[in-house]
Order: structure tokens, then C-alpha cells, then sequence
């Protein structure tokens, strides 16, 4: 593949651009912003994606950012790139890149500006698109629902968004990266897969009354929300290994004052899995029991459900390009292609309607999500990706797109665009359970 005219420019360029590309990730990190509220994450980006020529849009999605080289109608290439930080415990100001998005930035500016300055979108006729992608971390629901309430967004991740907003109906294909911790077993994932997610919030309502003068008055939410969550527990041997269930509530009130009797105690929990119908499944069976803590003590329960993120197949065919790619740098034992993950990522979605792939890359230390992630190796974290992922935008890009295209023509989406929006729309719903035994609710 590096024996391909034209190849070695985009090499030199990349060498070239190495030390800005690590500049860029520290001042990223330096200064981690949340999902929704990246804005001076995307100057920087705008800056850097202007002085290549691109032609580029911004606030797209609130935040997110857009730039197009090579010709207007060539098909599409995209690199995609979250922008958004994590809430990190221990973490200064409780915020952090956590999640390595500072990496994933800056690997794929690397990349985007080394094809453009060896000239590949212009005469190979593709086009390269650098996709800046706000709030893919699922979290500050309260923000995102009140963002929605105003009709500023109508799903909660950029992702979903964008697609929404039509931001991806002209990409070919599209390439991720993701940084990974260090392990002993793999530096590189290619073709690995990802859980989906549904979203749930369970309200518990009960009557709050004097608890060591007349607890008898009161119907006791906490112990129906406690009760709730034994009935969760009690689940998890139906749940089958392959569907890759994972079902993880927290408590976020459980009461206010030890003096009264709690009346009202929320729950929230992912339930995620492998698969829509297994997913589905799983949740019937959380809500029936979020319905037995409220039976038992005559509460009533409300339950809130928003889409979380698809499960993410990536298209196998364009796993074969970045595998390739992914040997030029790699001895064959250190790829894994096989990688299960059971966390979530809104790039599912993205690849339920665009043949996508992902490169995870270790180079991190720690443990992803947690305020000890950081850089171990900046040659793996950076340099090494750049390269493998350059190789395979390269390789789609050669000969008027030519790989990108077959790709294309061989893919099936899940779903159109309108079957996803709908189904995603679906997802967002509210009921409200009563088993009050006292007439007032
Ligand atoms: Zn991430």
C-alpha cells in the first residue's frame, strides 16, 4: 500500500505535521469540554481545518464542525472525530478526555491535513471530509432533555444529530479511531463491536409521612425503588452471554431527611445489548420489575425511556482496508479482529447507515473513563493510528474513490434514514404505573 504513488508525500506530511498534532491533543486536554459545549474545542479545530483550504461549517449540531476538500460530488470519505470531554471523578474541575477523544481529534486532523497537503482529494477525485462530532459521552441528561425541550436539538447525542440534521447523507464511508489502554494482548482492534443502549429513568412515588411517629401514614418510595432493584438482580440468569446484556442502575435520590419517610427515590440505568430484540427483551423485564417495587408498596412508578446508541457493526469490507492498513504497521498477533466491547458509542448509529469502520489503539495508560487515562507511548497514541489510518483513507480515496464506492455498492443499511429517525423517536417514551392502595393517585 506505502508502494503506491503518492503514498510517501502523505508519509512526509504526517512526519511534518507530528508535533503539531501531539500540540494540539495536550492543549485539548488541557482544556476538556462536555458534550454540547464544545466551542472553543471547535475553534481550534475551525483554525487548523481552514488552513488547509477546506471548505468548512460550523455549529452544526450546536457544536460540531464540518470540512469538504476534493470535489463537490466525488463521494465521500469521512474521518470522524468526537469532541467532547467526560464528567471524571478526581479529575481537575471534575472534567477530563478520559475517553481520549483529545487523541482521536488530533490523529484525525493528522490525518485529514497530511492527504490534503500531498494533494490526494484533488487528484485521486474523493472526497475527504474531516466530521467534528459534539456529545458523544451520554451524560447531563438534564441539560440534554432541556435542550430538547426547546427544540434546540431533538435527539441527545451529536451523532444522531448530524444524521438528523443530513450531515452524513453524502458519505461513502467512514473511518473511526478510538484509543484503547495498554494491554498485553493486542496494540490494535479492527472490526470491533459494540453493545447498543436504551435509557431509563425510574421515578418512584410514594407519601411522605412522620417516620417514628406514624411511618403507617407513609407509602416508602426508597423501599420500593430497593425493592425494584433486588427484582432487576434477580433477572440476570435469564440473561443469555450472547446477547451481551448489561443492565447497571444507580441511585440518584433515595430520600431527604432520616425523620421522614422518603417519597419519592429515582433510579437510572443503560440496558444494553448486542442486538434490538435482545435489548427490548432485557427491558421488559427491568420494567416489570421497576412495576414489582411499586406493587408491593403501593407506589406508584414512573418510568422515562431516550434512545441511547445502536449497536455498532462495522461493515467487514472496510474492515479488510484498515486491516490492511493496519499491517503495514503491525505484526499480525498484536491486531485483534475480534474485539467484543459492551460499551456504547453513537458511531453504531452512524454504522447502521454508512459502512463504517473503527481502529482502537493503545498508547494509554490507566483506565478508560477513570481520571488516571493518559498517554503512555505518544508513538502509539498518535503516530502509529495517523499512519494506519491515513493508509486505508488513502487506499478508499485512490482512482475517483474507486474502493470507497465498491464498498458502498456492496453495503446494506439496517435501516433508511427515515426508518431510523422513526424508530428512534419511538424510543423516547414516558408511562406512569399506580398501585396506590389509598385512592389518592
Ligand atoms: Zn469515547
Amino acid at each position: 500500500m506505502g508502494g503506491n504513488s503518492g503514498f510517501g508525500e502523505v508519509l512526509k506530511a504526517l512526519e511534518r505535521g507530528s508535533a503539531d498534532a501531539e500540540g494540539l491533543a495536550a492543549d485539548l486536554a488541557a482544556h476538556p469540554e462536555l458534550g454540547f459545549r464544545e466551542e472553543r474545542t471547535a475553534a481550534l479545530l475551525e483554525k487548523a481545518l481552514r488552513d488547509t483550504g477546506a471548505r468548512v461549517r460550523t455549529g452544526i449540531a450546536r457544536t460540531g464542525i464540518r470540512a469538504d476538500l476534493g470535489p463537490p460530488d466525488a463521494p465521500g470519505i469521512f474521518l470522524i472525530a468526537d469532541l467532547d470531554a467526560i464528567l471524571t471523578s478526581g479529575a481537575a474541575g471534575g472534567v477530563a478526555h478520559s475517553c481520549g477523544h483529545h487523541a482521536q481529534m488530533a490523529v484525525m486532523l493528522a490525518v485529514f491535513r497530511a492527504l490534503a497537503e500531498a494533494g490526494v482529494p484533488e487528484r485521486e477525485k474523493a472526497r475527504l471530509v474531516f466530521l467534528g462530532t459534539p456529545a458523544e459521552e451520554f451524560l447531563e441528561m438534564e441539560y440534554r432533555l432541556s435542550l430538547r425541550a426547546e427544540g434546540k436539538v431533538r435527539f441527545l447525542s451529536g451523532k444522531q444529530e448530524m444524521i438528523r440534521l443530513g450531515v452524513l447523507d453524502d458519505a461513502t464511508v467512514a473511518l473511526k479511531y478510538h484509543s484503547m489502554s495498554d494491554s498485553p494482548e493486542r496494540v490494535a482492534t479492527v472490526n470491533g463491536t459494540l453493545n447498543g443502549f436504551l435509557a431509563k429513568r425510574a421515578t418512584f412515588l410514594g407519601r411522605s409521612a412522620h417516620a417514628g411517629a406514624w411511618p403507617e401514614k407513609g407509602i416508602n418510595a426508597l423501599n420500593a425503588a430497593s425493592l425494584a432493584l433486588l427484582a432487576i438482580h434477580a433477572q440476570r440468569e435469564t440473561f443469555r452471554d450472547d446477547d451481551h446484556i448489561r443492565v447497571h442502575p444507580v441511585m440518584k435520590t433515595g430520600g431527604t431527611t432520616v425523620n421522614t419517610v422518603p417519597d419519592t427515590a429515582v433510579l437510572e440505568t443503560y440496558v444494553r445489548g448486542a442486538s434490538w430484540p435482545a435489548i427490548r427483551d432485557a427491558d421488559a423485564k427491568v420494567d416489570r420489575a421497576l412495576a414489582a417495587g411499586a406493587v408491593a408498596l403501593g407506589a406508584s412508578v414512573r418510568i422515562d425511556n431516550s434512545p441511547g446508541y445502536m449497536p455498532f457493526r462495522p461493515d467487514p469490507a472496510l474492515g479488510e482496508v484498515l486491516g490492511a492498513a493496519a499491517r503495514t504497521v503491525l505484526a499480525e498477533k498484536d491486531i485483534d479482529f475480534r474485539d467484543r466491547s459492551f460499551a456504547s458509542d453513537d458511531i453504531g448509529d452512524v454504522a447502521a447507515l454508512v459502512p463504517t469502520c473503527q481502529l482502537g489503539y493503545a498508547g494509554f495508560s490507566g483506565t478508560i473513563h477513570a481520571s488516571d487515562f493518559r498517554v503512555s507511548d505518544p508513538v502509539r497514541a498518535f503516530r502509529e493510528p495517523a499512519r494506519i489510518l491515513a493508509a486505508a483513507a488513502f487506499e478508499l480515496a485512490r482512482d475517483g474513490a474507486a474502493k470507497a464506492r465498491e464498498l458502498r455498492r456492496g453495503f446494506k443499511p439496517e435501516f433508511t434514514k427515515e426508518e431510523y429517525l422513526r424508530s428512534l423517536e419511538e424510543l423516547f417514551a414516558s408511562r406512569t404505573l399506580s398501585w396506590a392502595v389509598d385512592g389518592e393517585r
